[in-house]
């Protein structure tokens, strides 16, 4: 599976569990909403009941009360001939307040005569009272009350006088005997409304409760569920981001490595040449002078192919620095005035014979209205000029390649440089313009997998542009070529003003040497890889210095310890004991031959800050590898005492 398609997959499943969150809140919302209306609907039911009880209770309380302001002696012994009497008269008018002042509908006195079958004694209707003796119509409360319960009807009943529920209470008499029942009568559509309005309050009041809830479950919901799932949402986007970071930098380790390896296997494969050839040589011994001579030529072409294969992956490993100081925000750029036209030239020498070698035409096209001086990072300008230009080779077949060059004065005094490389090669993609500058990123792998890069070119020219406050824009028709364009304020310099030329990388260090002689002054150089020393010890032969090599840190300590050495050249990683802590024996070595002696850091850890960490640790300068000739000189010379130095013209 691509890299490509896995992103996608993991967008797919980013969206999946995006759409499974949203599922989750509303399902939640739905449960909070669902289990709100069962509490509701459970509660409306049982405040029914206990609203109904109430309603039963005072009208108990009512029939209640009126049996207890009966005298029961008396009610128990009413007789039809008593009707009319002061005594039945004065029970009358007892009853009859409840009669005028409570909103029952009838209230009678009654007994039971035999077994469940129970009459009038006294009947407060005004319309038609029941008569003493009637018969009244058989209630299970009723039943209870004859045997002392008072009682109410739960469900209502119907006789001549309408509809309705009951409540009864029982009198007695001095002697605990049932003298008679009070009966009082709602009717069942005061029962009904008294009913329906009290739970109408209920239901409007458990509504209220119900919408409040769910207004409060959903801004807690919101407030708290949705940033959960945004933060979720967040880290699965940060998650497919750091994911496609992680595979294009997987593409780059894969790449790369394979970019380090090709000019590897041309050194190896041209210093196996090199061996074979000088065997071939010492076998001749001299002999056969044109073999000889052949064999010679053959060695140098080799040994240049040599050298061209460790500068690309010296380039490489440079990029990757570069681009790696950009990123930490390290990359501190040095502002002087320079020639503009000496930097073209540079640009073109380095470009010349590659352009040459493709069958290319270069073409310079500079204004001549350019201004002789302008003051920046002229090194960063030269490579971003470089790195277009060679992009331009890399990616053309046939035709040209051309490097414009304008430029205009600002308002702000500042000097627009403007510069546009063009080409007439494979050309971009509409599609792929935006990705052409992300790191990592190399268009078409198919089609330029035998086209040497690392993709972090046009990364760095466009970082390194930002940082200078300028810009780049493409333009490219596909199959028909590209046009770069660079813009970059500069600033104005004074015609007057000195020029400090940053030299352009030379094509090969090894010619750029001081030469110096020393043959008094020692050096002692430590390094566990034993081909190192003899590169040093090969570089250091025509100074005639005293070198002394070893593979340890042990050594280099013990060493140190009874010789006096000029220099010490110190390698970093090492078994056992490291370069730092070599020097800080050398260092704490009490009478040490050479514990003052300067110890340059000489290590491969050249990545950002490692300089000010060894620095720190107390080296007195440091020199990355790989070193030329060139640099290790230039490094000595300025730690050797100088009556020890003597120089020497060419
Ligand atoms: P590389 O080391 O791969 O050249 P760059 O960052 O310089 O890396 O370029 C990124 C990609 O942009 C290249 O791999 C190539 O596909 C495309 N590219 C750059 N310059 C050109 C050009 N002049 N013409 C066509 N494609 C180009």
């Amino acid at each position: 599976m691509s890299g490509k398609e896995r992103t996608e997959m993991s967008i797919k499943e980013e969206h999946n569990s995006n759409y499974l969150s949203k599922r989750i809140i509303l399902m939640a919302e739905c449960i909070i909403l669902i289990s709100s209306a069962l509490f509701c609907g459970v509660s409306i039911y049982r405040a029914r009941t206990s609203i109904r009880k109430n309603i039963q209770q005072r009208m108990l309380d009512i029939a209640n009360c009126a049996a207890g302001s009966i005298d029961g002696n008396i009610l128990g012994s009413l007789e039809k001939e008593d009707v009319g009497s002061d005594v039945y008269n004065d029970l009358y008018r007892k009853l009859a307040v409840f009669r005028d002042n409570v909103e029952l509908e009838y209230i009678y006195s009654f007994r039971e005569t035999k077994k469940g079958h129970f009459e009038f004694t006294m009947d407060l209707d005004q319309v038609r009272p029941a008569e003493f003796g009637e018969s009244v119509e058989y209630t299970d409360a009723m039943g209870s009350a004859a045997k002392g319960i008072p009682a109410v009807d739960n469900i209502s009943y119907k006789d001549k006088w309408g509809e309705f529920y009951s409540a009864y209470s029982p009198v007695f008499d001095s002697n605990g005997r049932i003298a008679g029942i009070i009966g009082v009568d709602f009717s069942a559509s005061w029962f009904d409304d008294q009913l329906s309005s009290q739970t109408h309050t209920m239901v409007v009041s458990y509504l209220i409760i119900l919408l409040i809830s769910l207004l409060v479950a959903a801004v807690l919901l919101v407030t708290t569920v949705r940033p959960f799932v945004k933060m979720h949402g967040q880290l699965l986007e940060e998650k497919v981001r750091a994911e496609s970071a992680n595979l294009a930098k997987s593409d780059f380790l894969a790449n790369m490595s394979h970019e380090i390896r090709t000019p590897i296997n041309a050194m190896l494969g041209m210093n196996e040449m090199i061996l074979r050839e000088s065997r071939e040589m010492q076998r001749l011994d001299g002999t056969n002078p044109f073999a000889t001579k052949e064999s010679v030529n053959n060695i140098m072409g080799y040994a240049g192919d040599v050298e061209s294969a460790g500068q690309n992956l010296l380039a490489i490993i440079n990029d990757i620095l570069d681009f790696s100081k950009i990123d930490s925000g390290n990359l501190d750029l040095v502002a002087k005035p320079y020639k503009v036209r000496s930097l073209i030239n540079d640009v073109k020498g380095l470009i010349f014979m590659k352009a040459r070698d493709k069958g290319l035409d270069l073409i310079i096209d500079e204004d001549p209205l350019l201004p002789e001086k302008l003051r920046g990072d002229e090194l960063r300008v030269r490579q971003i000029l470089t790195n277009l230009m060679n992009n331009a080779v890399k990616y053309t077949d046939h035709g040209s390649i051309t490097l414009m060059m304008r430029g205009s004065k600002q308002d702000d005094g500042t000097y627009m440089l403007e510069a546009a490389v063009k080409d007439t090669g494979i050309g971009i993609k509409q599609e792929d313009l935006d990705k052409l500058f992300s790191r990592f990123q190399r268009l078409e792998m198919e089609r330029n997998s035998t086209v040497e890069g690392t993709g972090l070119g046009l990364a760095i020219t466009q970082r390194l542009l930002a940082l200078m406050d300028g810009s780049i824009t493409v333009e490219s028709e596909y199959g028909k070529g590209s046009v770069f364009t660079v813009r970059l304020p500069q600033k104005t310099v004074e015609t007057d003003e000195e020029v400090v030329t940053e030299p352009a990388e030379p094509v090969s260090k090894v010619t750029e040497r001081e030469p110096f002689e020393a043959p008094n002054a020692r050096v002692l150089a430590v390094d566990d890889t034993a081909v190192n020393l003899a590169v040093v010890t090969q570089f250091l032969r025509n100074s005639k210095m005293v070198v002394d090599t070893v593979t340890s840190g042990v050594d280099a300590v013990r060493l140190a310890k009874d010789n006096h050495y000029d220099v010490i050249l110190m390698d970093q990683r090492m078994p056992g004991m490291d370069g730092t802590e070599a020097l800080a024996q050398i260092r704490a070595t009490q009478g040490g031959a050479s514990c003052d002696t300067p110890v340059i850091c000489f290590t491969a850890d050249a990545v950002v800050g490692a300089k000010e960490r060894y620095m720190s640790e107390g080296f007195s300068d440091y020199l990355t590898k790989p070193v030329t000739g060139y640099a290790l000189e230039k490094i000595l010379l300025k730690h050797l005492p100088a009556d020890k130095v003597s120089r020497i013209s060419q």
